[in-house]
């Protein structure tokens, strides 16, 4: 056996060796991890920082506090343009994005590496392509990005903007939604889903609920979703995903459908949470 040979033997062992106990181990640490609790100091931070925290069942609390651990342990978080990150800083990011998975088993957001966080609204060039292939190039003032699996930059202002905020405005439900949209391979808010009979239900439902919210719209009728989610399928979802969690027995209420779908897949129902999560204003008075 030559030497090429064994060295490409050699690799292969080493991948295959990776792929089989990179996963174990890391299911080890997640498990320790998880296993130690917050610290009460963090846990009351979370209690006021972020209202779902406070109003979620005890034994969802703790759990959600596994994942907090978790997420603060595996992912880098990149203070830009000067900023400073605090842990109050990871641990509301962190809640909020966990808030997602807090259903699913072993899923924090494994591909993700690191979490940017600007003091406030940042600027990226887009480029846009047209029907003859011209290129138009564009900067977009964001307030919140899931760049790609191993990116999310978010606005630490607009993060704050939400601190007792009546709206359904949440950036980080909002950009890890598209991360899971991204995560399932398209930008069309179509997530992974268990089965292709619970992938029907989700196009049927989604389908017909954004064309009904989009010719709401375009007749400038006042809606529960923010008309942004009319752009397109997959600010659809993130939209509805922040409703979801925020403002979940208004959608509920307005929406059953469609609450019943986002509840079946994030195996969540925050409606029956005990405190009313939303209080009714001007903003949510005239559902489509
Ligand atoms: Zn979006």
């Amino acid at each position: 056996m030559n030497l090429g040979v064994i060295l490409v033997l050699l690799a292969a062992a080493a991948i295959i060796a990776w792929v089989v106990v990179h996963p174990a181990m890391r299911s080890r640490r997640r498990t320790h991890q998880r296993s130690i609790p917050l610290d009460e100091a963090d846990r009351m931070y979370l209690r006021r920082r972020v209202p779902l925290y406070h109003r979620m069942p005890e034994q969802q609390r703790k759990r959600l506090d596994g994942l907090v651990r978790v997420f603060i342990g595996e992912k880098e978080f990149v203070g830009c343009r000067g900023l400073r990150v605090t842990r109050h800083m990871r641990l509301t990011v962190a809640a909020q994005a966990c808030l997602l998975v807090l259903g699913r088993d072993e899923h924090v957001y494994d591909e993700l590496r690191s979490i940017l966080i600007y003091p406030g609204q940042f600027v990226v060039p887009e480029q846009w392509h047209d029907e003859h292939g011209v290129v138009t190039e564009e900067e977009q003032v964001l307030s919140g990005q899931a760049w790609d699996l191993g990116r999310i930059i978010l606005s630490w202002e607009d993060i704050e903007a939400r601190a007792g905020g009546a709206e359904a405005y949440n950036v980080v439900i909002h950009e890890f939604a598209h991360y899971l949209d991204h995560e399932a391979g398209g930008t069309d808010g179509t997530p992974a889903l268990r089965s292709k009979a619970e992938h029907a239900r989700w196009a049927g439902i989604f389908q017909h609920e954004f064309d009904v919210l989009r010719a709401a719209v375009d007749r400038g009728a006042a809606t529960l979703l923010d008309p942004y989610a009319a752009e397109d399928e997959a600010e659809f979802f993130a939209v509805c995903s922040e409703v979801f969690f925020e403002a979940a027995e208004l959608l509920r209420d307005c929406h059953p459908a469609l609450y019943g779908q986002l509840s079946s897949y994030y195996r969540l129902d925050p409606a029956s949470w005990k405190e009313q999560l939303l209080a009714a204003s001007p903003n949510t008075s005239g559902a489509y």
